[in-house]
């Protein structure tokens, strides 16, 4: 069977100079995470990139079970970022707003990012990111972006009914099929670029373009936090990522990456 994502076809023409220029690629793994994290700790270059038709055991946030079919695209990155582990901490970002911009700009779609690590189309879910990191005190020894998007499959034939409800994917929002190695190809090169500039003008410059997606911000939210709940409404998103939320007794929350859920009312 002729796999569905070429690797040469694909650096064929890639424009970006670091990330892709390694691509590892399989039918199946557990997860691209866990398989990049091997990779980096063999030392990996910045840029390395780890892709599969299938995972078998996709994870998302706290240990949650990413479904990831054939047809989609599940890939990481590996990075070695210079910054700050909390600086660093804010590549999450840099992936929303890469894979907004391209689901966007090159494909046409309307989509909106969830705070602080989905992009959405028609409310649903069509991309997942998560962001993992390896710090030594003070230092990043290595990151690993994960994308998850639901392609080439319409979700009411491969995801259970609870998650069809909540999910969609690019077949179902454009009504046919596009080529995954061009999609990839177009991430690698969005994400390199967003992936400079939070190295060059840093996390704020980042978050003020990611929120030209935030279509929650001014609206009522519900937080969660652990066991805690809050409602309020979504005020900001600052530079260091942290979601500023107004409660009902007017005071401000400041809710941080990594340890939230967020559902409209
Ligand atoms: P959150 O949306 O809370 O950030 P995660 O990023 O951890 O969640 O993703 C895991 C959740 O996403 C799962 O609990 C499930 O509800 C949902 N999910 C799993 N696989 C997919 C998929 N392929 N497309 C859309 N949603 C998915």
């Amino acid at each position: 069977m002729t796999p569905k994502i070429r690797v040469e076809k694909l650096q064929e023409g890639l424009l970006a100079k670091r990330f892709g220029k390694r691509i590892l690629f399989c039918h199946e793994v557990g997860s691209t995470n866990d398989w990049a994290k091997e990779l980096a700790k063999l030392g990996a270059v910045e840029g390395t990139v780890a892709v599969v038709e299938v995972q078998t055991a996709g994870h998302g946030r706290l240990g949650r079970k990413w479904v990831s079919p054939e047809g989609g695209l599940w890939f990481s990155v590996i990075l070695r970022p210079r910054q700050h582990p909390l600086e660093a901490a804010g590549l999450v970002f840099v992936a929303g707003l890469a894979a907004a911009d391209v689901l966007h700009d090159v494909y046409g779609l309307v989509v909106e990012t969830k705070w602080p690590n989905d992009v959405l189309a028609s409310g649903r879910k069509l991309c997942g990111i998560l962001c993992e990191m390896s710090t030594t005190g003070e230092k990043v020894g290595f990151a690993v972006i994960g994308i998850g998007v639901n392609v080439n499959f319409e979700v009411k034939e491969v995801f259970p009914k609870s998650l069809a409800s909540t999910a969609t994917s690019v077949k179902d929002e454009l009504g046919r099929a596009i080529r995954l190695e061009e999609l990839l190809r177009a991430l690698l090169e969005r994400l390199e670029s967003v992936y400079d500039l939070l190295s060059e003008r840093g996390l704020p410059a980042v978050i003020e373009k990611w929120k030209k997606y935030a279509s929650f911000l001014g609206q009522k939210i519900e937080v969660t936090s652990g066991n805690e709940k809050s409602r309020g409404l979504a005020l900001d998103v600052d530079g260091d990522g942290a979601l500023l939320l107004k409660l009902g007794d007017g005071t401000v929350k400041r809710v941080h990456v990594g340890d939230v859920s967020l559902r409209r009312e």
